[in-house]
C-alpha cells in the first residue's frame, strides 16, 4: 500500500526517538512491499524559533493531507515561561483540535521481563494488557471557567453531551472487539449528574454490541482496584480528567515512561501517533532515551490508520523479543549495567522484524 506520513520530531529527544520509529516503518514497508512517504516538519519549541509559530500554516497543512501523523515531542525550558506568548503544548492542542481528535488511545503494555522495573509484586503482572480511551476534548478541562472576586473564588465546570460520550464508547467498544471483549467504564454517577449521563450514554451504546462485556465503576473505587488486580481489565474508558489521572496511574506498571505509546483519534482512520513522555530535556541529545514508546506509537500508526494489523503486531513482537535477549536502554538499567543506546535498541529492534 502507498501512505503519506508526516513525522513531527519536535523538541529535546524527540528527533532521537521519531528517528528509530520511521527507521521501523522504513523495514515494514521494505519487507511488506508498501511504500510509505515520510516527510519531516517543524512543531513545537524548534518552530518557535524558526517561524515564531508552534505550529506553523505548512505544517498544518501537511498533517491534515497525511493519512496519518508521528510526533515525538515538544517543549524545553527554553520555551517554559509560563507567561510567554507562544508555548510550544499549543501547538499540540491546536493541531489536536484541527484533525478532529477526540480519543485518546493509551495502551499500558507489561513486557514479564521488566516486571522487576514495577513497584508492584511481579504476579500481581502477570497477564496484564491495558488499553485506557480517554475523552479528549471535553469535560472539566474544556467547560466554562471563573474566577470570581479577587481571584479567591474560581470555578470548573463538567460538562458532556450524549454525542460526546456516544462517539468515544465506540472507539472504546470497537477496540474491545479486537482484543478480550472487555470494557470498563469510569464515572462518579453517584454525585456527578454530568455522570450519570455518561453512564447512561455508554449503557445505550453498548447495547448495540451484545458481544462486549461493559461494567460501569466509580473512579475511586477503581483506582485502588487498578492497582490490586490489573490483569483482571482489558479496555478502560474514562473522560478527560479521570482517564488522565488513571492512566498516569497505570503507567507505572510498564516500568518506565519511556516504554509507552499513544494514538489520538478522531472518526475517520486518520490519527496523530506520539509517545507518552516529553522532551526529556534532562537526557536530550546524549544517544540514551528509550525508542520503545515511539517505536510502538509507529506500530499502533500502522493498526489504526494504515489498517496493517498484521505489520503491527510483528513490531511489537520485536519489541518483546528485544526485551528477551535483553537489550535495555538506560532507563531500564539502573545501577550502572550495560546499556544500549536510543540507536542501538532501535536497530535492535528493525533487525528482528522480519523475523518476528
Ligand atoms: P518528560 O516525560 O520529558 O520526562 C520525565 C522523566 O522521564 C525524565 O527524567 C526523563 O529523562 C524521563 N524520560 C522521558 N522520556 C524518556 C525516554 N524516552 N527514555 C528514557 N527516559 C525518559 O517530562 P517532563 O520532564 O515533565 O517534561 C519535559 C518537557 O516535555 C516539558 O517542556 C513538558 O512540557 C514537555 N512535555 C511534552 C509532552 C508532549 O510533547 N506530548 C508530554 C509531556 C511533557
Amino acid at each position: 500500500m502507498q501512505a503519506n506520513i508526516v513525522l513531527l520530531p519536535g523538541d529535546g529527544v524527540g528527533p532521537e526517538v521519531t528517528a528509530e520509529a520511521a527507521g521501523v516503518l522504513n523495514v515494514v514497508a521494505e519487507l511488506g512491499g508498501h511504500e510509505f512517504q515520510l516527510d519531516s516538519h517543524p512543531m513545537g519549541g524548534n518552530a518557535i524559533d524558526d517561524f515564531q509559530d508552534p505550529l506553523p500554516p505548512a505544517t498544518l497543512t501537511a498533517c491534515k493531507a497525511a493519512d496519518a501523523v508521528l510526533l515525538g515531542a515538544v517543549g524545553g525550558p527554553k520555551w517554559s515561561d509560563p507567561t510567554a506568548e507562544l508555548r510550544p503544548e499549543q501547538g499540540l492542542l491546536d493541531l489536536r483540535a484541527e484533525m478532529g481528535l477526540f480519543a485518546n488511545l493509551r495502551p499500558v503494555p507489561v513486557f514479564e521481563s521488566l516486571a522487576p522495573f514495577a513497584p508492584l509484586k511481579p504476579e500481581l503482572l502477570r497477564g496484564v494488557d491495558l488499553l485506557f480511551v480517554r475523552e479528549l476534548t471535553g469535560g472539566i478541562y474544556f467547560g466554562p471557567r471563573q474566577e470570581q472576586g479577587d481571584g479567591d473564588v474560581a470555578h470548573d465546570t463538567l460538562v458532556y453531551s450524549t454525542a460526546e460520550v456516544e462517539r468515544v464508547a465506540r472507539v472504546a467498544l470497537r477496540a474491545a472487539r479486537g482484543r478480550r471483549g472487555k470494557v470498563a467504564s469510569i464515572d462518579k454517577a453517584n454525585v456527578l449528574a454530568s455522570m450519570r449521563l455518561w453512564r447512561r450514554s455508554v449503557t445505550e451504546v453498548a447495547s448495540a454490541w451484545p458481544d462486549v462485556e461493559v461494567t460501569h465503576h466509580l473512579v475511586d473505587a477503581f483506582a485502588m482496584q487498578l492497582m490490586r488486580s490489573p490483569a483482571d481489565y482489558d479496555v478502560i474508558l474514562a473522560g478527560n480528567m479521570f482517564g488522565d489521572i488513571l492512566s498516569d496511574e497505570a503507567a507505572i506498571l510498564a516500568g518506565s515512561l519511556g516504554m509507552l505509546p499513544s494514538a489520538s483519534l478522531g472518526s475517520g482512520r486518520q490519527g496523530l501517533y506520539e509517545p507518552v513522555h516529553g522532551s526529556a530535556p534532562d537526557i536530550a541529545g546524549r544517544g540514551i532515551a528509550n525508542p520503545i514508546g515511539a517505536i510502538l506509537s509507529a506500530a499502533m500508526l500502522l493498526r489504526h490508520s494504515l489498517d496493517l494489523s498484521a505489520e503491527a503486531d510483528r513490531v511489537e513482537a520485536a519489541v518483546a523479543k528485544v526485551l528477551d535477549d535483553g537489550f535495555r536502554t538506560a532507563d531500564l538499567a539502573p545501577d550502572g549495567q550495560a546499556a544500549v543506546s536510543t540507536t542501538g535498541m532501535g536497530q535492535a529492534i528493525a533487525s528482528r522484524i522480519g523475523a518476528a
